[in-house]
């Protein structure tokens, strides 16, 4: 399982399916949407035998295939596979530019929800509860989550198999190992693409999908796939591009191996008191239900929590800062999290899986006057914040943790609210100091 091949995977159809890449939401720990099951890969280099870096020498295509053959067969990869999955394979340019692409702009996460839970995603969601209604059943009783939350994912990351990705995942994922951006996690991830051939679940010309090589109706990267898809169906293959059936397990499993609590709500929508500590709102602070409730903290339409979440441990969220809404976020969310590491994404699945069944819209207002911050913007924010001994731990453009804590030492130091939420005025008043 990994999390980042791309920032803004393009996750290609999956985001655009969404609407676009919103890499980097502000109110996110490690904000980019990825394919599920997605870890950091660090670059591996070449060492010599004292240790220094060796000199890469230039290498063409071929050259490169050549070499990974070698270790693809001495991974177990049988030549006849690897040389049927590499015939007529060139490198895509068209996957070198998605790769490299950084976009300048980042959506606000009230269009990324509003996009998410279009009327059209609901309502088609609605006739797959009903139309899946017997595989849902159970599936629930298999794997102990909520069908809700399946459908949710289904319909985020493939617009329920209606946008999956065509390209050839062989052919990307070589693309990437050779000239990507993170060679190290495509070169794993073709080994583990090449062993899903291996073990003939799916033809060479059938294993299909993003660019960023995240696969089927779940938008599994392959490792994620090879841990955790199921074959529901019984047909002796796992086949999360063509079978519900299987998708739906398999998003399932991986949730449940994810430590999914059966039966337990994914977070809620709360309302907070006058001067509360906004300092508290960070994904490292837990608390149970109750004391959050002591801390004045109570559901968005003022009722007090049901006594059975007392016990809960839960992270209040705020997706856009104090002036946004909040969330009290429970353990089921962090398993969504584990699917796709934005909490942008497990968010819309959360609230997804509720007006799936009846729930309206959430009750605070977003504040979009609040336009987030261009890349451009972020790095300078970073780079004042380290001028001004705020340790943002780095200038990269993305709001991290480190990022959020300098944030909120430099909110302190100014007596504003300690949201850690990055704004365009708060850049402002670093550029007058
Ligand atoms: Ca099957």
């Amino acid at each position: 399982m990994f999390r980042t091949l791309m920032r803004c995977r393009s996750r290609g159809h999956r985001l655009s399916s969404v609407g676009a890449c919103l890499m980097l939401l502000a109110a996110c720990a490690n904000s980019s949407p990825e394919a599920p099951g997605q870890q950091p890969v660090s670059p591996t280099i070449p060492l010599s035998a004292t240790g220094s870096i060796a000199p890469t020498p230039p290498i063409d295509f071929a050259g490169w295939r050549n070499q990974f053959r070698q270790e693809a067969l001495a991974a177990g990869i049988p030549a006849d596979v690897f040389d049927r999955a590499f015939a007529g394979i060139e490198p895509d340019p068209a996957i070198i530019r998605a790769d490299q692409s950084q976009p300048e702009f980042t959506r606000p996460v009230w269009e990324y929800l509003e996009s998410a839970l279009s009327p059209q995603r609901l309502a088609a969601g609605r006739r797959m509860l009903a139309q899946h209604a017997d595989i849902l059943s159970r599936i629930e009783q298999r794997y102990g989550v909520d069908r809700h939350i399946l459908v949710a994912i289904w319909g985020l990351e493939s617009n329920f198999g209606n946008n999956m990705g065509d390209r050839l995942v062989v052919r990307s994922l070589a693309t990437l190992a050779f000239e990507g951006r993170r060679p190290a996690f495509a070169h794993t991830q073709l080994i583990e693409a090449l062993d899903i051939l291996r073990r003939g679940d799916v033809a060479t010309k059938e294993l299909v999908g993003s660019w960023a090589g995240a696969m089927g109706q779940t938008q599994f990267i392959p490792s994620t796939y090879n841990s955790f898809a199921v074959d529901f169906d019984g047909d002796g293959r796992r086949d999360i591009w063509a079978s519900a059936a299987d998708a739906l397990a398999s998003a399932a499993n991986y949730l449940r191996e994810s430590k999914w609590q059966t039966g337990h709500r994914w977070g809620m929508e709360v309302r907070l008191p006058e001067s509360f500590d906004y300092a508290l709102a960070d994904m490292s602070t837990r608390k149970t239900v109750a004391e959050w409730e002591r801390l004045g903290v109570s559901e968005a339409l003022g009722d007090a929590f049901t006594t059975s979440l007392s016990a809960n441990p839960a992270t209040l969220l705020l997706p856009a800062g104090h002036k946004g809404p909040a969330f009290l976020i429970m353990n089921n969310f962090r398993s969504i999290l584990r699917y796709n590491n934005s909490s942008s994404y497990a968010l819309a699945i959360g609230l997804m899986s509720e007006r799936l069944q009846g729930a309206g819209e959430i009750q605070a207002s977003w504040p979009t006057n609040d336009a987030p911050l261009s890349r451009s913007e972020r790095m300078e924010l970073q780079e004042r914040l380290e001028a001004g001994g705020f340790e943002p731990g780095g200038v990269d453009g993305i709001i991290g943790a480190n990022t959020r804590q300098a944030i909120r030492r430099l909110q302190q130091s100014l007596g504003l609210p300690a949201d850690g939420y990055p704004t365009v005025e708060l850049l402002k008043t670093l550029r007058q100091n």
